[in-house]
């Protein structure tokens, strides 16, 4: 193996203990780390509104799903961890492709039928984001400080798949290993942040439903 095909161990880094909390505005979708959002009398920073309760993101779903990985991750069961947390971090993909769809007007049904048209992990990144934003994924992961993300996220995903397709994986030649798990902790801690810092950027734009999504 090249040196270069080595993967990156992780190292010294320590999860977080849980979640982070967020608020949401219901009129404009920013969301904000800032406690004072949680008093619905504090307007929001974006859009201005107050007076209606805000919203916790992440919701009881992903919170029960990120406290399940974070259990098995204490109980070093690697191969549960990447597999959960690769489920995870396709699941945040999902709630923000969704939620940039709702911003520019689309209903329930059209974004079911996007979503149920584009099912791989993949061509979301690659071909429905763009879509949506006008961007790359990479380019604005980029952009919003998370360069590695996108790069770090696929290998998590290779590993994943070769594990349960039983394929050879030249980075991982020990399988989901507890450096494979370590990076999917650290990797989920991160996506909280670029969920939150993309969802500002591109839902809460000021363009909720003003219209049809914008194209490139
Ligand atoms: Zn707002």
């Amino acid at each position: 193996m090249k040196k270069s095909q080595r993967p990156i161990p992780a190292q010294n880094y320590v999860p977080a203990a849980n979640a982070p909390s967020f608020w949401e505005c219901p009129g404009c979708g920013f969301l904000s780390s800032d406690v004072m959002l949680a008093d619905a009398a504090t307007p929001c920073s974006r859009c201005g509104a107050s007076g209606v309760e805000r919203r916790v993101f992440p919701n009881e779903r992903l919170r029960h799903l990120d406290e399940r990985i974070r259990a098995y991750h204490s109980e070093s069961e690697s191969e549960i961890v990447v597999i959960l947390g690769a489920t995870f971090l396709e699941t945040l993909l999902e709630d923000l492709l969704d939620r940039i769809m709702s911003a520019h007007g689309a209903d329930v049904a059209v974004r079911s039928m996007v979503l149920d048209n584009v099912r791989a992990v993949g061509q979301r990144i690659g071909r429905l984001f763009p879509q949506l934003t006008a961007e790359e994924f990479e380019a604005a992961a980029l952009e919003l400080g998370f360069r590695d993300f996108p790069k770090r996220w696929r290998r998590i995903r290779e590993a994943r798949n070769a594990f349960i397709h039983d394929t050879p994986y030249r980075e991982a030649p020990g399988g989901l290993d507890e450096s494979t798990a370590l990076r999917t902790m650290e990797l989920i801690d991160q996506s909280y942040l670029l969920f939150v810092s993309m969802n500002n950027r591109f839902v809460a734009d000021g363009h909720r439903g003003l219209g049809p999504v914008r194209r490139p």
